[in-house]
């Protein structure tokens, strides 16, 4: 994969429910260059998803499909269902824009492998697991057991925090962003002006 040395790729991961989806959103409504990442999954669209938008649903086979070919910069099996970035996305859009992805620390692990990207690793949590319930529940797009399951795993999630180059505790939405407003505009800052010097 070879890219434009202007351009980055954030890597946005959390437990469930901690608003990493919302945060991700807000980024690229204010930076217009940066492209979320669409991935495919296999699990079923909630009722304010679109299909090619949130996600390429697909089935189980055709992911299976796809792993075979060797199509993936990274899957993982969450929750019972697949998940995974596609090369071609990826390689498509990094060619113009800057890339956010919203995936979670299997893939991030399995991104961090190709050691030509510019990632930047950003681990976002929940200041308490209550905290996390309410939201969880709040947002009212799962079932008792998904809430469960996602409840469940924040413990196994958060063992994965030194994997990042930052950890984000989101008390309050609005400073979080900020901060991973901050992150973004000093990396891509210095890799600028190392641009500019290595020309
Ligand atoms: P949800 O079902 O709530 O949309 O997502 C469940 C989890 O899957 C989230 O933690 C999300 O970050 C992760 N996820 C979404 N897409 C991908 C992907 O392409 N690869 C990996 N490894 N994780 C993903």
């Amino acid at each position: 994969m070879s890219h434009d040395i202007k351009n980055i790729m954030v890597i946005l991961s959390s437990p469930s429910g901690v608003g990493k989806t919302t945060i991700t959103k807000k980024i690229q409504q204010k930076y217009p260059n940066f492209k979320i990442s669409v991935s495919h999954t296999t699990r079923s669209p909630r009722s304010n998803e679109i299909d090619g938008v949130d996600y390429f649903f697909v089935s189980h086979k055709k992911f299976e499909e796809l792993i075979k070919k060797n199509k993936f910069y990274e899957f993982a099996k969450i929750f019972n269902n697949y998940y995974g970035t596609l090369k071609k996305n990826v390689d498509d859009n990094i060619k113009k824009n800057d890339i956010i992805f919203d995936i979670d620390w299997q893939g991030t692990k399995q991104l961090s492998k190709f050691k030509k990207l510019k990632l930047v690793k950003i681990f976002l949590i929940a200041n308490n697991k209550e905290e996390l319930k309410k939201r969880l529940i709040k947002r009212n797009q799962n079932t008792k057991e998904e809430i469960n399951n996602r409840y469940n795993s924040f413990e196994d999630d958060i063992k994965h925090w030194n994997d990042y180059d930052y950890i984000i505790i989101n008390q309050n939405l609005e400073t979080c962003f900020k901060q991973i407003e901050k992150i973004i505009q000093n990396y891509k800052k210095n890799l600028i002006i190392s641009s500019q010097i290595f020309q």
